[in-house]
């Protein structure tokens, strides 16, 4: 009789939970971490499916799509969350409410520029922080050298394989992939989340392998991929970049070849015949004035 009372208690007050959700008087994330810090609490018995069912829009289909790309069971509790998951969900649950629901409010967004090789993507991205200060550019982790002019914690953090694998343990990186069969590089998960907190939009110049991953693990994020005007003026920019030696050069044309079929997986392309213009168009789709 009591345990049944309980048990009765215990979902009205998880009910009461998910009606605060659905409210919009409390944030998905708040519920999240109440959870985390007691699994016995309503929030931390509060299975994880339900949570983003009380998200508008986000009907069974879509949640269990997310719960799979998350690596999270459907019958899993808020408390009961693994260490790797819960950052996962958090970012992902952050990157929905970035979302806004009437259409002339402002939202913060997660814009991922990836594209080929030797496109211009540095070039591009570099121009938008000196010319966007309202954009957020993430900056790197990578186990390659520094070249000549580049500054740590600027261009890239500079790190040892050491240090990237315990960067990789600790689920500190929201994506990470070997690039040219060569260097790792990684965004670190934490700034990103930080810049979205405080309503500012972020910018990811990242390899495609690691829009990948950012679009499984952030659906909400908008890919775009750089494109240049022709293949001769790519292979052009490559070799005119002089940064790399002739065995380099042609193992990175290689991995452009197919890097630029992936283009039809990317939510808008641009291509970059100038750079101001590249860049304008892609500050465009970040919804800042
Ligand atoms: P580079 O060595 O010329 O600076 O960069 C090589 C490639 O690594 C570029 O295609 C660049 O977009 C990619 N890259 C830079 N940072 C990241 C990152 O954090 N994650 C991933 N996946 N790729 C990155």
């Amino acid at each position: 009789m009591a345990a049944s009372k309980a048990a009765v208690a215990a979902r009205r007050a998880r009910a009461a939970v998910k009606n605060a959700v659905i409210a919009g008087e409390r944030s998905t994330t708040d519920v999240v971490r109440a959870g985390l810090a007691d699994a016995a609490s309503p929030e931390g018995t509060l299975r994880v499916r339900e949570l983003l069912l009380c998200i508008p829009g986000l009907g069974p289909v879509r949640a269990d799509r997310a719960l799979e790309s998350l690596g999270i069971s459907p019958s899993k509790r808020v408390g009961g969350l693994g260490r790797h998951q819960q950052p996962k969900l958090i970012d992902y649950l952050e990157s929905r409410a970035g979302r806004s629901t009437a259409d002339d409010a402002p939202t913060t967004r997660l814009v991922v520029l990836a594209g080929p090789t030797a496109v211009g993507k540095g070039t591009v991205s570099t121009y938008i922080r000196e010319n966007y200060p309202d954009v957020r550019l993430s900056v790197s982790a990578t186990t390659r050298a520094p070249r000549p002019g580049e500054i740590d914690g600027v261009s890239y953090y500079f790190v040892t394989d050491d240090e990237f694998d315990r960067m990789i343990a600790e689920g500190e990186f929201l994506e990470w992939a070997t690039v040219h069969n060569q260097s790792r590089y990684g965004t670190p998960r934490s700034p990103v989340r930080e810049a979205m907190n405080e309503g500012k939009s972020v910018l990811l110049e990242i390899d495609i392998q690691g829009a990948r991953q950012v679009r499984a693990s952030m659906p909400e994020a908008v890919l775009v991929f750089l494109l240049p005007p022709t293949w001769e003026e790519l292979v052009r920019r490559l070799i005119g970049r002089g940064t790399e030696s002739a065995e380099e050069q042609a193992r990175r044309l290689a991995t452009a070849k197919v890097e630029l079929a992936a283009q039809n997986e990317f939510d808008h392309r641009v291509v970059n015949n100038k750079v101001e213009d590249a860049a304008r168009e892609v500050v465009d789709l970040m919804n800042i004035s």
